[in-house]
C-alpha cells in the first residue's frame, strides 16, 4: 500500500521549495478574542464572523469595499502638511509628519476619490485613523474642500467617512479653521441640491463632529461606534454631572435623535446606493 508506506527513501526538498503557512493567514477578533481567515473576514467587509465586531479601517478597505472592482481616481494624492507654528511637542511637527508617512504609507488622515458606486459616480472623502489620530489638519480641510468642489463639477453625490480624534493640535487655529472651511464647502453643495451623507465610524469626536460629520443630509453610522465632542471626564467636570452609561456609543446617539439610522458594513454600499438614488 503505497498510499501509506514511502516507497521513494531520502528525499531532499529543498527550503525555498517547502511550503509554508504565509503570515497573517489568521485574524483573531479583539471583541470575542476568536479566529478566522483573514481573507474571509476581508470577504466579510472587515466585521467578525463570529460576533460582527467591526474592525477599524481606513481608506484602502473603505475604497474597496465601495467602489466598483476597486475602480477610482484619486484626488490631491500627493499633498502634506506644512508646519505654519514651526510646531515641537515631543518632537518637530515636519519629523512626526515623515515619520508617520514612513511607518503609514499615507499623505494625511483623508484620502479623496470618486468612482462607480453600484454604476452610479460618488465621490468621498476618507479619513485614516493610523495617521496621528485621523486628525483634522490644514490638509484634511483642504482635501475634503476640493473634494466638495469635483463633486459639484461632476454633479456626483457626496460621502464623507470619518474616524477621527479631533483637531490636529499640532496646528492649532489653522486646524479650526477647517471646520468653517468645509461647513462652507458643504453649504454650497446643498445649493446645487446635491446629496450628502456622513458615515461616522469608531470613533468620531472633536472638531471633526462639531463640523462636517454631523452636516450631511443623512448622518449615519457604523453598529458600537463611538460619538462625541468631548471625552466623558471633560464633560463631568464641565456639567458637574454624572453621565448615563454609555452616552456616546451610536445606539445611545441614534435613540436621541442625532443620527437617521445605523448601518452595518456588510451591507453599506447597497444602503448607500438606494440613498443617494432616493435624493436624486
Ligand atoms: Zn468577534
Amino acid at each position: 500500500m503505497s498510499w501509506f508506506v514511502r516507497k521513494d527513501k531520502g528525499i531532499q526538498t529543498p527550503t525555498e521549495l517547502k511550503r509554508e503557512a504565509p503570515d497573517g493567514l489568521w485574524y483573531q477578533c479583539p471583541n470575542c478574542k476568536k479566529a478566522m481567515q483573514t481573507r474571509e473576514h476581508k470577504l466579510n467587509a472587515y466585521t467578525c464572523i463570529h460576533c460582527n465586531y467591526h474592525e477599524k479601517v481606513g481608506s484602502e478597505a473603505y475604497f474597496s469595499i465601495l467602489f466598483d472592482d476597486n475602480d477610482f481616481v484619486e484626488l490631491d494624492a500627493t499633498m502634506i502638511s506644512g508646519d505654519p507654528l514651526n510646531f515641537v511637542d515631543t518632537k518637530a511637527y515636519p519629523d512626526r509628519i515623515r515619520a508617520t508617512i514612513a511607518k503609514t504609507g499615507l499623505r494625511d488622515a483623508v484620502r479623496t476619490a470618486y468612482g462607480p458606486m453600484n454604476g452610479e459616480i460618488v465621490t468621498m472623502a476618507v479619513m485614516d485613523f493610523s495617521f496621528i489620530g485621523g486628525s483634522m489638519g490644514s490638509v484634511v480641510g483642504e482635501k475634503i474642500a476640493r473634494a466638495i468642489d469635483q463633486a459639484i463639477k461632476n454633479r456626483t453625490p457626496f460621502l464623507m467617512i470619518s474616524r477621527s480624534g479631533g483637531a490636529r493640535m499640532m496646528e492649532a487655529g489653522f486646524s479650526l479653521m477647517q471646520m468653517a472651511k468645509t461647513s462652507a464647502k458643504l453649504a454650497l453643495l446643498s445649493n446645487e441640491k446635491l446629496p450628502y451623507v456622513s458615515l461616522l465610524t469608531d470613533p468620531t469626536t472633536g472638531g471633526v463632529t462639531a463640523s462636517y460629520a454631523m452636516l450631511g443630509d443623512f448622518n449615519i453610522a457604523e453598529p458600537e461606534a463611538l460619538i462625541g465632542f468631548a471625552g466623558p471626564r471633560v464633560i463631568r467636570e464641565t456639567i458637574g454631572k454624572d453621565l448615563p452609561k454609555g452616552f456616546q456609543s451610536a445606539e445611545f446617539v441614534l435613540e436621541h435623535g442625532f443620527l437617521d439610522f445605523i448601518v452595518d458594513r456588510k451591507d453599506l454600499k447597497d444602503r448607500l446606493s438606494t440613498l443617494f438614488s432616493m435624493l436624486k
